[in-house]
């Protein structure tokens, strides 16, 4: 027997945390890692927030889980200040991020199915999309390697290239639901969508009763420096999955809809054994009770601010390495002129962790929990990396 008990499907590393302490985790040996990976932008309050891990202890004492045939007090809390903190009227809350966005297909496609039109069955979405590895999430992408060896795909999406408004309602055909994008990719490369592209493609679905789904399961929950990234481009989507740091570590995603978008999902549409069971709604109250007001977005604007002027600075000093700073808020990519998964892998064993993307990008996500000595350390830090790092012959 050769194949390992975990399924060999991580390229794992040496870094192996048994241990988390704010924006630090330790190893099993003791090892200190300062954490900018936020576990992919998921560990938002950091690793061992007492407010949350006391939110969680409590209620894991109190029910862990019940079916979802019976009422939810806990669900109706935390769908209630949702509906309250966004453009959403309703939620129906998943374990993960590729389940949000699978509840966001369905929920598109039964739109227009309620509506008597059940030919509208496609979505059109972006190139370098990653929207999940379930079968529909990896056939919403045209990224190769999520999806080589797993066909047939689900048909009804359709591809074209992100940030291309021309190309986007050139693909527009009586088929069309309605556009699935992130508007902020983040395994693509950190690459922040236009305005006035997504301002069109607002207008393409006001213009042709077509839903506009957004995919902030990256992006959102306080990333950016909003409660939700859409905030920053004037429009509203009509569909929006979240996910990663909204349980703050807690699996929890949620797939929010207006009344109007959510007219189909009616009773036995969709549904999920542990989605929303009262342990993830108290993690998702517990984030919520941190992040959603002014004065907290406020900070991660001003460190996102600062973590990016920072690292702008220090580009010139290694400018034969890094290129330029993109992203928005404390979603930050660092665009490499080497392979950026090398110089990631490298980082790790000097005790700092980032995390690789497409396009040669190297990812910044630390805790929105951050102060300045962490920016000062990290950028330091990479500063002193980037000076004896030598480019592996593998990745010239
Ligand atoms: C991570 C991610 C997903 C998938 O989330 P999982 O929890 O891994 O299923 C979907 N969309 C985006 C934009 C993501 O970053």
């Amino acid at each position: 027997m050769t194949i390992t008990p975990l399924m060999p499907v991580y390229p794992r590393c040496e870094v192996r945390p048994v241990r988390g302490e704010g924006v630090y985790l330790y190893g099993e040996n003791g090892e200190q890692y300062l954490d900018f990976a936020s576990g992919i932008a998921v560990n938002l309050l950091g690793h061992g927030h007492p407010h949350l891990t006391k939110a969680i202890q409590n209620q894991a004492a109190q029910l862990m889980h019940v079916s979802n045939l019976y009422g939810s007090p806990q669900g109706e809390r935390l769908a209630q200040r949702l509906v309250d903190l966004t453009f959403a009227d309703t939620v129906f809350f998943t374990n993960s991020g590729a389940e949000a966005v699978e509840c966001a297909i369905k929920t598109a496609r039964r739109y227009h199915h309620a509506k008597g039109q059940p030919h509208k069955h496609d979505l059109i979405t972006f190139s370098n999309a990653f929207h999940g590895r379930t079968m529909a999430t990896i056939s919403a992408t045209n990224q190769e390697k999520l999806r080589d060896g797993f066909a047939p795909l689900l048909p009804g999406f359709k591809v074209v290239e992100f940030d291309n408004l021309d190309a986007a309602l050139a693909a527009v055909d009586d088929h069309t639901a309605g556009f699935l994008i992130e508007p902020v990719q983040g395994e693509g490369g950190i690459r922040p969508a236009s305005k006035e592209f997504i301002q069109g493609l607002r207008k393409a679905c006001d213009d042709n009763d077509l839903m506009l789904v957004f995919d902030e399961v990256q992006c959102g929950m306080a990333r950016t420096g909003t409660l939700f990234a859409y905030e920053q481009y004037g429009v509203e989507p009509d569909i929006l999955a979240s996910a990663k740091g909204i349980g703050g570590g807690f699996p929890l995603g949620a797939c929010l809809a207006t009344e109007k978008a959510a007219q189909g999902m009616v009773i036995g549409t969709h549904g999920s054994t542990y989605g929303g069971n009262p342990l993830a709604m108290a993690a998702g109250e517990a984030v919520l009770d941190v992040v959603a007001n002014d004065e907290f977005l406020a900070h991660v604007r001003q460190m996102g601010d600062r973590l990016r002027a920072a690292l702008e600075q220090m580009i010139p000093n290694h400018d034969g390495l890094f290129d330029s700073v993109r992203g928005m808020g404390l979603m930050l990519g660092i665009k490499m002129k080497t392979d950026s998964r090398a110089f990631v892998n490298w980082l790790r064993g000097q005790g700092l962790l980032a995390v690789a993307a497409g396009d040669n990008v190297m990812r910044v996500l630390p805790p929105l929990v951050i102060d300045d000595n962490h920016i000062r350390e990290f950028v330091d830090r990479l500063s002193q990396a980037a000076a004896v790092y030598e480019v592996p012959a593998e990745a010239l």
